[in-house]
């Protein structure tokens, strides 16, 4: 599983900082999570494949999470896109991508589909044989909700001079992985157990922005391997929590450690402090394996 952050800031777009974009790589999949402006350039600057993004996961419609989604869209096809793209969002995020490629006649050659959202609880948006996702509801000013990117069990891992030495025919290999005991060509049961090694863990992801702190959303992302919780003030400004709905570093390490998530990223900053460090000193006061998002980095579980 790789993360990849293209923009982890609040607001604006500036020389040096991009709104919310991020690519998660998982099992085979490349899934972009939330689009604000810029972020086809944030993808080619990442070497990002565009042909690689066949779903994308909108939070919400404050513009620095979707401005960039209609350029990005426009942008596929003059790239003679045909593959499917699945977007999932808000209600009304068909509406205002339809009215502006309505207004420009530019309407894409390849099939665009929208997976509109109004549930205020969790729901399956997308499942297949290795990946579920999942809607985290969120709290803030408007409609919200985050992701959660879950594997499926993976299959055991075979060990091939086990499984010659024990004499198994090749066409039982699929069901030894799968947990199951089988005979080998003797007819002796052979315990699949051992002549395969443990599975990989399950990983998963929880991206969390925008939102005020809810302890609602803990039950939901319980144990993730990694939580991305945006983080926008710091205490001292907390105040403007309750107004704008966003959460401190210190909110978002509460929520980690309640959850006991393995890692914490945080990220959403608001672009009113100069730098960063103060976020992760901060959270790391209340739970201790935290890192801190930046545009243009990724990081591997
Ligand atoms: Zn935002
Ligand atoms: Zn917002």
């Amino acid at each position: 599983m790789k993360l990849n952050i293209l923009g982890c800031h609040s607001a604006t777009p500036r020389t040096n900082t991009n709104p919310t974009s991020q690519v998660l790589e998982i099992k085979n999949h490349m899934f972009l999570i939330d689009c604000g402006e810029g972020t086809q350039v944030q993808l080619r600057r990442n070497k990002i494949k565009f042909s690689r993004i066949k779903h994308i996961f909108i939070s919400h419609l404050h513009g620095d999470h979707y401005f960039g989604l209609i350029g990005l869209v426009n942008t596929f096809s003059l790239l003679s896109r045909e593959t499917e793209l699945h977007i999932y969002g808000p209600k009304g995020l068909k509406e205002v991508i339809m009215l502006q490629m309505k207004l420009s006649k530019g309407w894409t050659k390849y099939p665009l589909i929208f997976h509109e959202l109004t549930s205020k609880h969790s729901e399956l948006i997308f499942e297949d044989d290795k990946v579920e996702v999942h809607t985290i509801p969120l709290n803030h000013r408007i409609y919200t909700n985050g992701f959660l990117f879950i594997e499926k069990p993976n299959d055991r891992k075979l060990d091939i001079n086990a499984v010659v030495e024990a004499n198994i025919d090749k066409a039982y290999y699929n069901k030894l992985k799968q947990g199951f005991d089988v005979k080998n060509e003797d007819g002796i049961l052979i315990d699949h157990k051992k002549v395969t090694w443990e599975a990989n863990p399950v990983k998963s992801y929880a991206f969390c922005s925008d939102t005020v702190y809810d302890e609602s959303i803990i039950p939901l992302i319980k144990n993730v391997t990694v939580l991305y919780h945006e983080s926008t003030f710091l205490e001292k400004n907390e105040a403007l929590c309750k107004e704008t709905k966003h959460s401190t570093a210190k909110h978002a390490a509460t929520i980690a450690k309640k959850a006991e998530v393995d890692t914490l990223i945080l990220g959403h900053f608001s672009t009113r402090y100069n730098g960063y460090k103060g976020f992760k000193t901060e959270a790391k006061a209340v739970f201790n394996n935290v890192l801190l998002a930046k545009d243009g980095i990724s990081f591997e579980f």
